[in-house]
């Protein structure tokens, strides 16, 4: 019982140190109250030393006084001087304490002063003493009431003696004023109790919106995946970036980051799998992570580095191979080892972007040109990107407002068999004769096209003009026509396409459409929808481009697939790269066994071609037979003799 008192005292009596917010916002209040109460509590003093300056002595009327005069401009400066700055927690607990030490023995100094003046006044002034006292306090009550303890003590102080000294006048009018001032300073303390509850609770309902907003503030800057900072923190970032980047003119680098092979995983494995390799792909990433370089996600398989500290271009290579060589390592995951790789695009400001905006956008083309060219590496955006961005806004221009059906026709390039040297098919190929460019290379216009989706315009005309020209070729001859992800990327589309190929009436059975690896891993799901109509129709399906993408020919087992072209990157030199070599030989291999045919492309030389045939691969296509020709020449091709073609 005594111990819950004294716990309770104290509680009532002390200052809530464990609770940092409550003692600023209790400083803050004090700060604006208190020296308006030193103000009150002065004032009443003198003009009670005043009323009697004649009739006490001198050490009470003007020495006494003086001396809490004093006291009271020290306390109340010490309140005014930091209203308005910024305390440390530490100076405020000091101060704070202090407070509720001192007022015992202010409250004590004033109330004995009052009482001595006392036996000298006649009625009126005795009445005045009572009266300073009962409203004083009631000030002091109101000005403290932020610091419970202080107003408490100070209350106590001051009324028992009040109490105890007028009710020792015997005088009825003094005991019934002090019966009034106890009553009326119990009514205030009970106020005063109440709402410093409410004052509490207030403040620590602050506190709590305060907290929760600032998670959730921290929570929409994250990444809910992999804990990194997401793109809406990575463009902040940026923005700081590029402003502290112009002051202090150091150069600023942004690096996009795109993991190559990431689809396949997903389609294979499936999503969680797929997460947990990002969320690996993170904590790689994260080794990179220092005060100037950040690390963040931007969606899906993208990531962004900020890279701040005045990096040279070697530096920015040197750094952007480490992130690459760091995803190249084998993530073992489900007890499959799992290989997938990135490529990183970089372009820094001021040298190469001018601002935010553009910065992102060079960084991004840097990926996407090295996504093109160098899979699995670092592209620095460069000059010549710069012109070729350009290059590309220009075609982009021309092709919105190209006629397709007037500008566009097709090339045929012929595709022999590798032993008997008979041409078996020929590829349709693009070209632009556009009136604002002149002759355009399908290795511009193709990738702008498919780009900004203009190629769902283009491919309708092209592969009509394809299917005219083939008409006439002889029963045995195939045509291959490319087309592109988009092209198969809805069901209206494919729907477009076998319609056009019904119409045409040429035999579906003696057309293969070519669709690259890079397009088919992009959406695996659809693509396979669409390989089947396709297949349905009769048509075949050549996977264009083999190797330059990340997949593997059993990930594309699953698509019913009737040939393989092998990309002429693996074709250069053939005979002398005994390590191509084993590669090709393997595929061809396994195109076999899995009951395809196999094209190798970009056949330059006779020694290419001699290796290529003892690898036992069936076909072959390359300006060692023929460049594209014109439909007009390809009746002439077929007629002429077979040493004839290879000697031209
Ligand atoms: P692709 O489908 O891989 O076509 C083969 C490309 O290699 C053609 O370039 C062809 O001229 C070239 N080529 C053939 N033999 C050799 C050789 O021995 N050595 C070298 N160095 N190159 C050889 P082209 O005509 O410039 O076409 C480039 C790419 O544009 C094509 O690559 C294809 O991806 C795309 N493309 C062309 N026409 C169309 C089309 O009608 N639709 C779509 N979607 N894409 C097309
Ligand atoms: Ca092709
Ligand atoms: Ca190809």
């Amino acid at each position: 019982m005594i111990g819950r008192v004294k716990g309770l005292w104290l509680t009532l009596m002390s200052v809530p140190r464990d609770n940092p917010r409550l003692l600023r916002a209790q400083y803050v209040a004090l700060s604006r109250q208190l020296p308006m109460m030193y103000f009150i509590l002065l004032v009443n003093t003198w003009a009670l030393a005043v009323t009697h300056l004649d009739t006490a002595p001198g050490w009470l009327t003007l020495a006494m006084p003086a001396l809490l005069t004093i006291i009271s401009f020290w306390r109340a400066q010490i309140w005014w001087r930091n209203r308005n700055d910024p305390v440390s927690e530490a100076d405020i607990l000091a101060t704070l304490t202090r407070t509720n030490q001192l007022a015992p023995f202010i409250a004590a100094g004033f109330t004995a002063w009052s009482l001595a003046l006392y036996p000298y006044g006649d009625a009126y002034a005795q009445a005045h003493v009572a009266f300073f006292m009962g409203i004083t306090v009631i000030v002091c009550i109101f000005c403290l009431m932020h610091l419970r303890s202080a107003a408490l003590i100070t209350t106590l102080v001051v009324d028992v003696a009040f109490v105890v000294f007028f009710a020792s006048t015997h005088n009825p009018t003094f005991i019934a004023t002090s019966i009034n001032i106890l009553l009326v300073s119990s009514a205030m303390l009970i106020v005063l109790q109440n709402n410093y509850r409410d004052f509490t609770s207030l403040v620590n309902a602050q506190a709590k919106t305060e907290q929760l907003s600032n998670e959730n503030l921290r929570l929409a800057n994250l990444d809910s995946l992999t804990g990194l900072p997401n793109r809406r923190q990575f463009f902040t970032t940026l923005d700081n970036a590029t402003s502290e980047a112009l002051k202090s003119r150091k150069r600023l680098a942004v690096g996009i980051l795109d993991l190559d092979g990431f689809k396949p995983v997903n389609d294979l494995y499936g999503h969680s799998v797929g997460d947990k390799v990002l969320t690996l792909v993170a904590e790689r990433l994260l080794e990179l992570s220092s005060p100037t370089v950040h690390v963040a996600r931007l969606g899906g398989d993208e990531f962004a580095l900020v890279m701040k500290d005045d990096l040279s271009d070697e530096s920015l290579q040197a750094l952007g191979r480490k992130a690459c060589g760091l995803l190249r390592t084998e993530f073992m995951l489900a007890d499959v080892p799992i290989h997938i790789g990135a490529t990183l695009g970089i372009a820094t400001f001021p040298g190469s972007a001018s601002d935010t905006t553009q910065l992102y956008e060079y960084a991004d083309y840097a990926l996407y040109q090295g996504k093109r060219s160098n899979p699995g590496t670092v592209c620095l955006f460069s000059a010549s990107h710069h012109e070729q961005l350009h290059r590309d806004a220009m075609t982009e221009q021309a092709l919105r407002r190209a006629d397709m059906e007037d500008e566009f026709y097709v090339l045929f390039q012929p595709i022999l068999n590798s032993h008997s040297h008979e041409t078996v098919a020929f590829e349709a190929l693009a070209r632009w004769n556009s009136p604002e460019l002149g002759q355009v290379a399908p290795g511009v216009f193709i990738p702008v096209a498919e780009h900004t989706g203009l190629i769902s315009r283009l491919t309708p005309p092209l592969l009509g003009k394809a299917l005219r020209e083939a008409h006439a070729w002889p029963e045995g001859i195939r045509l291959s026509f490319n087309l592109s992800a988009i092209d198969c990327g809805s069901h209206e589309s494919v729907q477009q396409i076998i319609a056009l190929i019904r119409d045409s009436g040429f035999d579906p059975a003696r057309l293969d459409l070519e669709i690259t690896e890079t397009a088919i891993v992009q959406d695996m799901a659809q693509m396979q929808r669409a390989i089947i109509q396709f297949r349905q129709l009769g048509c075949g399906i050549s996977l264009d481009d083999f190797g330059t993408g990340y997949s593997s020919l059993s990930q594309l087992h699953a698509l019913s697939l009737t040939k393989l072209k092998i990309d002429r990157s693996f074709v250069a030199g053939i005979q002398h790269n005994p390590a191509t070599f084993k590669i090709v030989k393997s595929l061809v291999g396994l195109t076999h066994d899995m009951d395809m045919e196999c094209v190798i492309e970009g056949v330059e030389t006779r020694e290419e071609l001699a290796a290529l045939t003892s690898l036992g691969c069936t076909q072959v296509q390359g300006y060692l037979f023929s460049r594209p020709i014109p439909a007009a020449e390809t009746l002439a091709w077929l007629g002429q003799a077979r040493v004839e073609r290879l000697s031209s």
